[in-house]
C-alpha cells in the first residue's frame, strides 16, 4: 500500500509543503481508511503566510469591487464544475453522506454569491450635511484577516467567512479543522485556478498552536472562529485582550417545541431529520424537544421514522472514536439517571459490509427527560434526542430559556400565534416555525446568541460585510462660506 500524501499548506498561492513537523492521520470515518496526514504546524508557517498575506492585500484592496468579483464568479463555476468531488472529499473526511456533502458545498456556494453581489450594492454613501459640506461614508477592509473552523463542515463553514472578506478587500487566513483539511486544499487550489492573486487566501495546518499563533499575530486584524463554545469563549478572550475583532461562533443545545395542535407529518419529519442530518453533528441539530401535551402518539411516530433511517445510506458516521465514546457515555448516563431509552443506536452498525471500519452510532431517543438531567443540558454533538414533557408552551419557552445556549429553536404547531409567541420569547439567534433546522438562507445573516456567540453581529450576510470592514466617514469643503458653522 502507498503512503498517505503529507498535505501541504497554500501560501503565497501555491502549496507549501511542511517538512520537520508531526503529523496526524486523516481517516474517514465512513470505513477508517487512511486517506491523507495532515502536519500540526506552529507560530513559524503562521509567521509565513500572515507575511504573504500581508504583502499581497495592499494591491487587492486597491483592485476595484467589480474585478475581485470576477474572481469569485470563477470560483463558483469552479466549485459547481467541482462539486461531485468536493462532496465526495467533504463526506469521506467528515462521515457524512455525499448528499449532505453536496448540500454544504451548495450552501458555500450561496455565500460565494452573495459575496459577489457586493459589487452591485452601494457600500457607502454621500450627503451635503451643511452648506457646501459633503460627508461621504466608505467602506475599508481590515487588511489581514483569519479564520478558525470546526470539523463538522469542512466546506461550508469555512466559506461562511473567507468570500465575504475576500470581497471586501482583506487577505484571508484559514486554518482547517485537522480533523477534516483536505476539502479545504482542494478549495485553495481552485481559487488560486479562478485567478486569484498569490497570498489573499491561504491555509495553515495544524490545532491549537497555529489557531493561538493567528489570534496573537500582531498583523492580524480579526478573527472569524466557530467551534465548541469552550474554545470560542478562549479564543474570543485572547483575540480581544490583543485588540482584534473577534466574532465566535460557539456550541449549541437546540430545543424543538412540538405543541398539540401541530401537523403530525411536518413535525415528525422535521424533528427526525433535524436530531439525524450530519448524525447530529451540527450546531444546528435538534437535541432536546419539549413535548407540549399528550404527546404519546408522535413521539411513537418519531421514533418509527428515526428506527428506519438506514445507517450509511441515509445517516452518517461519527467523526471519532473519541466522540462516539463520549456520546454513548452521555446516554448511558441519561439512562442510569431516569431517562427512558426508546430508541438504543449504541449497537447499530451499517448493513453495508465495506463500512464496517467506520465509527458508527444509530439514532437514540430518549423520553421522560426531566429538565435537571445532565442530558438537556450538555452539548452531546450525536443523533441523540432527549424528549422532555411539558404541560404548557409556557412551560416549554422556560425550560428553552433555561438553556445556556441560544442557537436555534424551533415550534412545530399550526397555529400563527403560537408561532408569534415563540419567536417572540424563546431566547435564541435562530427560530424555526415548522422547520427542525432553521439555518437562514443568504442574505438572512447567521448567528446565536448567549453562549452560542461571542462578539458582536453575525457571520454571514451584510453581518458578514460589517465583520470583515470599517466605515470611514470623510467630510468634505471646497469653498469658504459666508454662514460658516462650527465646522468652518
Ligand atoms: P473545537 O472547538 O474542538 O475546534 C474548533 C477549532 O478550534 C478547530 O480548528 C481546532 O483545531 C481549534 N482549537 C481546538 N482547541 C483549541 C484551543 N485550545 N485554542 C484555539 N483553538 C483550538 O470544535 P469541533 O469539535 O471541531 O466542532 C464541533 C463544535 O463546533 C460543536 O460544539 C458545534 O456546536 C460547534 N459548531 C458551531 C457552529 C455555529 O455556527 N455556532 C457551527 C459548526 C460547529
Amino acid at each position: 500500500m502507498s503512503e498517505p500524501r503529507i498535505l501541504s499548506n497554500f501560501i503565497g498561492g501555491a502549496p507549501a509543503p511542511v517538512h520537520d513537523r508531526p503529523t496526524l492521520d486523516v481517516t474517514s470515518p465512513r470505513d477508517g481508511s487512511l486517506l491523507a496526514r495532515v502536519p500540526m504546524c506552529g507560530r513559524a508557517e503562521v509567521d509565513l503566510a500572515v507575511a504573504a498575506a500581508k504583502r499581497a492585500q495592499p494591491a487587492w484592496a486597491k483592485t476595484p469591487m467589480k474585478e475581485r468579483a470576477t474572481r469569485l464568479f470563477a470560483l463558483r463555476a469552479l466549485l459547481l464544475a467541482h462539486l461531485d468531488e468536493l462532496a465526495d472529499t467533504c463526506a469521506k473526511e467528515s462521515g457524512k453522506t455525499v448528499a449532505e456533502g453536496r448540500a454544504e458545498v451548495l450552501k458555500g456556494v450561496e455565500v460565494v454569491e452573495f459575496a459577489l453581489s457586493l459589487q452591485n450594492l452601494d457600500h457607502g454613501a454621500s450627503m451635503q450635511v451643511s452648506r457646501g459640506v459633503t460627508c461621504e461614508l466608505r467602506r475599508e477592509p481590515l487588511g489581514v484577516v483569519a479564520g478558525i473552523v470546526p470539523f463538522n463542515f469542512p466546506a461550508m463553514v469555512p466559506m461562511w467567512m473567507f468570500p465575504i472578506a475576500i470581497a471586501v478587500g482583506n487577505a484571508f487566513v484559514m486554518k482547517p479543522s485537522e480533523k477534516v483539511p483536505i476539502t479545504l486544499c482542494r478549495v485553495a487550489e481552485l481559487f488560486a485556478e479562478a485567478g486569484l492573486p498569490p497570498g489573499i487566501f491561504s491555509l495553515v495546518h495544524g490545532g491549537a498552536d497555529v489557531a493561538v499563533a493567528l489570534t496573537e499575530h500582531p498583523d492580524v486584524a480579526a478573527i472569524g472562529f466557530v467551534g465548541s463554545t469552550a474554545v470560542a469563549r478562549r479564543v474570543y478572550e485572547l483575540g480581544t485582550r490583543h485588540d482584534k475583532r473577534v466574532l465566535a461562533l460557539g456550541g449549541a443545545k437546540n430545543h424543538l417545541l412540538a405543541v398539540p395542535d401541530a401537523d403530525p407529518d411536518i413535525t415528525v419529519q422535521g424533528v427526525v431529520d433535524s436530531f439525524t442530518g450530519c448524525a447530529g453533528q451540527r450546531c444546528m441539530a435538534a437535541s432536546v424537544l419539549v413535548a407540549v401535551g399528550d404527546a404519546d402518539a408522535l413521539v411513537a411516530r418519531i421514533v418509527e421514522r428515526a428506527r428506519a433511517i438506514e445507517l450509511g445510506g441515509g445517516m452518517g458516521a461519527i467523526i471519532d472514536e473519541a466522540s462516539r465514546a463520549r456520546i454513548v457515555a452521555a446516554i448511558a448516563e441519561a439512562e442510569a439517571d431516569g431517562a427512558k431509552v426508546l430508541l438504543d443506536g449504541r449497537a447499530a452498525r451499517p448493513a453495508d459490509p465495506a463500512l464496517a471500519g467506520g465509527t458508527w452510532l444509530g439514532p437514540t431517543i430518549l423520553d421522560q427527560v426531566r429538565p435537571e438531567q445532565a442530558i438537556r443540558h450538555h452539548e452531546v454533538f450525536g443523533p441523540v434526542l432527549a424528549i422532555v414533557r411539558a404541560p404548557t408552551l409556557k412551560d416549554a419557552l422556560r425550560l428553552q430559556a433555561e438553556s445556556e445556549y441560544g442557537n436555534a429553536c424551533s415550534v412545530f404547531t399550526t397555529s400563527g400565534a403560537v408561532a408569534e409567541y415563540v419567536a417572540e420569547h424563546a431566547t435564541a439567534g435562530m427560530i424555526g416555525v415548522n422547520i427542525g433546522v432553521p439555518v437562514p438562507r443568504e442574505p438572512f445573516s447567521f448567528g446565536g446568541t448567549k453562549a452560542s456567540k461571542f462578539g458582536q453581529g453575525d457571520i454571514t450576510g451584510e453581518s458578514g460585510v460589517e465583520l470583515w470592514s470599517n466605515l470611514k466617514k470623510i467630510t468634505r469643503k471646497w469653498e469658504a462660506q459666508p454662514d460658516a458653522t462650527w465646522m468652518g
